[in-house]
């Protein structure tokens, strides 16, 4: 059985669906803080904190393998409130770690982030690119990777940190998507300004030394992110080494790029207007994903279009019905 622990969260819910296609038993943990239980509709749901040992401790009897998917996840508010970021993804996740090693789990895949790489000097970022991270959010996953470093050599835990770039678009079903409050991501806020439900976009900044001026990110599919964790997990079963891999297209697009492609796929304009820099927005975001392609034989599959259609069709429909309910 795979615990999925953030499973009713964004990344979470999806992985867990790919889980069960490929016909893995799966149990979702979540406290439901930022996640939502209509996401996990059909899957047994446990409701509770990671910092809950007592619970999770019970929960892990007849766990074969972990995914961590459990965490905060906004630069911004990390910034403005660390604490809760070290005290949910470090210290949370610290117990749910010690847990799952005391239960026998051998078999973790964890959420990571490019953020843990902060400003890279050089782009496209490999794996090994030193990792420096600017902010509270980057440092709290950066400590779990180095526990599961430690927890390797020290205990055999096998592992694998999977550090996505931008998670965007939704699942082709329709039924599950992108869900936070508040919104702080492009696609979602370019398509929330189309329908009406939020003012003009703010562009942050369109004199970056980029080729338009504006912000370039890898913008990956969700069930891409999906497909490379069943396949992660695939791999340390059959008894791979633990690796840590960037997760993302390879190709990078601007913010503009971005915008002109929710424009092609909704038949309406962006309401816009440019505004300052966001603090702490490296220029140029893209992920070297070979050694992921190399190791998982997994490639990003899922169109910069494919994203925005997905998340268009979510944004209007089940996130609609959601909002309502
Ligand atoms: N962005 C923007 N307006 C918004 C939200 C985001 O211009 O309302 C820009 C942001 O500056 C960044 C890119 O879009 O360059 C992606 O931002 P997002 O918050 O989606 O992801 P992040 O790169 O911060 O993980």
């Amino acid at each position: 059985m795979i615990l999925v622990v953030g499973g009713a969260g964004y990344i979470g819910s999806h992985a867990a669906r790919t889980l069960r296609r490929h016909g893995y038993e799966v149990v979702i943990y979540d406290n439901l803080s930022r996640g939502h239980d209509f996401l996990v509709e059909g899957f047994e749901l446990v409701v509770a904190d990671i910092a809950d040992h007592k619970r999770l401790a019970q929960v892990m009897k007849g766990v074969d393998a972990v995914m961590h998917f459990a965490a905060h996840s906004q630069v911004g508010e990390s910034v403005q409130s660390p604490r809760i970021y070290f005290q949910n993804n470090a210290e949370g996740g610290l117990t749910l770690l010690n847990t799952a090693l005391d239960a026998g789990v051998r078999k973790f895949i964890f959420s990571s982030t490019c953020a843990v790489y902060g400003v890279p000097e050089k782009v496209p970022i490999t794996e090994d690119t030193p990792r420096q991270p600017v902010n509270p959010y980057g440092t709290s996953k950066l400590f779990f990777e180095n526990a599961l470093e430690a927890y390797d050599r020290a205990y055999g835990l096998r592992y694998m940190s999977l550090r996505y770039f931008n998670a965007a678009g939704a699942d082709e079903s329709g039924e599950i998507g992108e869900l936070h409050d508040p919104e702080t991501h492009l696609i979602p806020a370019a398509l929330k300004a189309v329908t009406g439900e939020r003012g003009e976009l703010e562009l942050f900044g369109s004199d970056y030394p980029t080729p338009d001026g504006t912000c370039v990110r890898d913008y990956v599919h969700v069930n891409d992110l999906a497909d490379a964790h069943v396949l992660a997990l695939k791999k340390i079963e059959a008894g791979s080494g633990s690796a840590a891999l960037n997760l993302g297209t390879g190709l990078g697009c601007s913010v503009k790029e971005v915008i002109t492609m929710v424009e092609e796929v909704t038949g309406a304009k962006v309401p816009r207007r440019v505004a300052p820099r966001r603090p702490g927005d490296p220029p140029t975001l893209v992920a070297d994903p070979s050694r992921a392609q190399n190791s998982l034989q997994w490639k990003a599959t899922r169109s910069l279009r494919e994203i925005v259609q997905t998340a268009w069709q979510w944004e209007r429909g089940g996130r609609q019905k959601a909002r309502k309910a």
